[in-house]
């Protein structure tokens, strides 16, 4: 079976939905999962040339966010009293400026919905006054329209990371419709839209994780990813635990035949063993997170470009 399908991708098909649901049920460890692994191995290291990536992003702001994700250390609920942090216009600038002088390629600037869109475009425009011209800037934002997208792209950003998460609506309180509308205005705008499954947790059936992988194919997506949910303490869902290290190898390397992703296939957060099973890019991250608890992630669990050159350099990405 998963000869049969690996040869399909071989050929240049495209895999259906049935065909990513029966990678995604190879048991663990099996001699069908590691053909799988070595798959997107192999796809990824002649699609970037061998070439590894980072990218940097800045988290501008922990304010009780109002879109109160079960997941988030950010959200209303999980804030519950803890001081409201928003990174001032200078600092945004020295320290996106530091992340592509260590070598982070493309620069994204994160917010909670509670960050003003109209401020938030006049960081953009001063960030993007201080980075290398070949340093693509990126938003990491709440939803918006067309007429907002237009805007990004005239303050500086060349592309925006948004997505429809796994639970979106259920574990979050935006529904899909709204994230859908999103990533529409992204296209149209002829913003880069950076996609991702996201937030893989134990329960997320194979059936909602081929959706989230065929979903970017309606749009022209470069840039791919996969993420496990951080349990963090103090979230609803933290009680559900995490998927394994294994699970989001298999994942990863599913994610990547789905998409054949042209310019980087991304794990998040770092993992050696996705960058064995298909990724070529990580992250350095510092200011807020999501998923820390820890106010400046560069202190918690966000690597620096430093970290992710060593993990790139430990699995031979060059
Ligand atoms: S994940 Fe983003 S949108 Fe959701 S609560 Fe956290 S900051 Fe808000």
């Amino acid at each position: 079976m998963i000869n049969d399908i690996l040869a399909r991708f071989d050929a240049g098909e495209t895999l259906s939905k049935a065909d990513l649901c029966a990678l995604l049920q190879i048991p663990v460890g099996s001699e069908d999962y590691y053909c799988l692994l070595a798959a997107a191995n192999g796809y990824s290291r002649r699609a970037f040339s061998g070439k590894g990536l980072i990218f940097g992003q800045l988290g501008l702001d922990a304010q009780p966010c109002r879109i109160n994700c079960k997941f988030c250390s950010l959200a209303k609920d999980a804030m519950n009293g803890k001081p409201v942090q928003i990174c001032g216009l200078e600092d945004t600038m020295r320290r996106a400026k530091e992340l592509a002088e260590a070598g982070a390629e493309d620069v994204f600037l994160m917010t909670t919905a509670e960050f003003s869109p109209e401020l938030f475009l006049e960081y953009g425009k001063a960030v993007h006054a201080v980075l290398p011209e070949t340093v693509r800037l990126v938003a990491n934002v709440s939803d918006f329209d067309l007429a907002y997208a237009h805007k990004l792209r005239e303050a500086g950003f060349t592309g925006v990371y948004h997505i429809c998460r796994l639970g979106e609506g259920i574990d979050t309180s935006v529904v899909p419709e709204v994230r859908i509308r999103t990533l529409d205005a992204v296209r149209d705008a002829g913003l880069e839209l950076y996609y991702c499954v996201e937030p893989i947790g134990p329960e997320h059936t194979n059936e909602q994780l081929a959706d989230e992988m065929i979903r970017p194919r309606d749009y022209p997506v470069g840039v791919m990813a996969v993420m496990k949910r951080i349990a963090v303490p103090g979230t609803p869902l933290a009680a559900r635990g995490e998927i394994s290290a294994a699970r989001l190898a298999q994942i990863c390397a599913t994610a990547t035949l789905a998409m054949r992703p042209q310019r980087a296939m991304c794990v998040h957060e770092p993992d050696e063993l996705c960058l064995m099973a298909g990724a070529n890019q990580l992250y350095a991250e510092c200011g807020t997170n999501p998923r820390d608890t820890c106010a400046e992630t560069r202190n918690g669990r966000g690597f620096s470009v430093e970290d992710a050159k060593a993990m790139l350099k430990k699995t031979e990405w060059n």
